[in-house]
């Protein structure tokens, strides 16, 4: 069954998360513990993160700046097959069009479809950091309606090349990103949607939420995504706060607010692991209150740190 399967059959939420790929020059062995930390609460399937290359400036002592490209977490096909022979648990690896070009992700697309893995996130992906806005590539997908158009294509049959596949189209399915608080570049929420509505009206059979941590903002988001017609399912993703710099870090870089009674215990902490704790404890309440309204899924961030994830799955699972 396809992610968006399961979804539609599943009568009770379940539970999935996100992982990242080791570090360049680490080992496997930290996604595999986490999984270990995890996997008794049954996973639906597990998402694997993809990230582009970026830019790294050295100083040289000539006084000039030599400049290095480097992909700091390469590996997510591989992660994703490894996860797949281990666990059998269903992986969704994904594709970006950041820093890939169209000819890249096309073998990485015909790779999955050798490894079995059908299922896969779109996204545009994230700015390299040397970046303070999206730069347009010539020879990539800019946005993700691009990239999914390309797997469209790819699913009937069409390589870049014009080669056509003879023995059988590939039969990916895929869901996309939505930002219950507006993806921080659209000009407004109604234009967000629009571009969320194309994706979904091109294919995509489920969205998945950037982080929240105010119930209201995803209620009133899938409202109004029901109201401009996008009628998939809305995973909502869910992440408990762990650290104190969290409360101006997380809306930093995720463009997303941290509501007033929240952050007001966040304030009384004394140290992290006090912080931990109001942080599941908020996690907690957010998620029985999306499973009260029947959510399909709650999608954890875990950041590739167990513990409070665990906690919260322990308290709601
Ligand atoms: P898009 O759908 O392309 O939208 C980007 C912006 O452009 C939006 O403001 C949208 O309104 C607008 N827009 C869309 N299409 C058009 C168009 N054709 N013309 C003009 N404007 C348009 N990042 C990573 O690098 N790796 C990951 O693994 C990763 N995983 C993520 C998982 C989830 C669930 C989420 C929510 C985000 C993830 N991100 C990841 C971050 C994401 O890639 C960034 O937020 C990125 O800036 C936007 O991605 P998108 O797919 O939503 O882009």
């Amino acid at each position: 069954m396809t992610v968006a399967e399961l979804i539609k059959s599943s009568d009770k939420t379940a539970f999935s998360f996100e992982l990242l790929p080791p570090l360049k020059g680490n080992s496997i062995d930290k996604v595999f513990h986490t999984i270990d930390q995890l996997k008794e609460f049954d996973p639906i399937y597990i998402n694997i993160t993809s990230h582009r290359d970026e830019m790294q400036y050295k100083d040289t002592s000539n006084g000039l700046y030599e400049r290095k490209v480097i992909r700091k977490r390469p590996g997510t096909v591989a992660v994703a097959a490894s996860i797949q022979h281990r666990y059998g648990i269903k992986v969704v690896p994904h594709i970006i069009c950041s820093g890939f070009t169209k000819s890249e992700t096309e073998y990485a697309l015909i790779d999955l479809n050798f490894l079995g893995i059908h299922d896969i996130l779109v996204l545009r992906g994230d700015n390299s950091s040397r970046d303070r806005f999206t730069t347009t590539s010539e020879t990539g997908n800019n946005y993700a309606i691009d990239l999914v158009n390309q797997v469209n294509a790819l699913n009937t049959g069409q390589f870049l090349d014009g080669t056509l596949l003879d023995a059988f189209d590939t039969p990916f399915s895929y869901g996309v990103a939505g930002y219950p608080e507006k993806h921080e570049e659209a000009p407004n929420m109604d234009s967000d949607l629009y571009w969320l509505k194309q994706k979904v009206d091109a294919g995509a059979e489920y969205v998945v939420t950037q982080m929240f941590f105010d119930n209201a903002k995803y209620f009133d988001f899938v409202k109004r995504a029901k109201d401009m017609g996008i009628t998939v399912p809305i995973v909502p993703g869910l992440k408990p706060v762990t650290l104190m710099n969290q409360l101006s870090v997380l809306p930093k870089i995720f463009h997303v607010d941290i509501p007033e009674e929240f952050a007001k215990e966040m304030r009384k902490c004394r140290n992290n692991d006090e912080v931990k704790q109001v942080g599941v404890e908020w996690c907690i309440h957010q998620a029985k209150e999306l499973m009260a309204h029947n959510v399909p899924i709650l999608h954890f961030y875990t950041m590739m740190g167990t513990q409070s994830t665990r906690k919260v799955a322990e308290a709601i699972f």
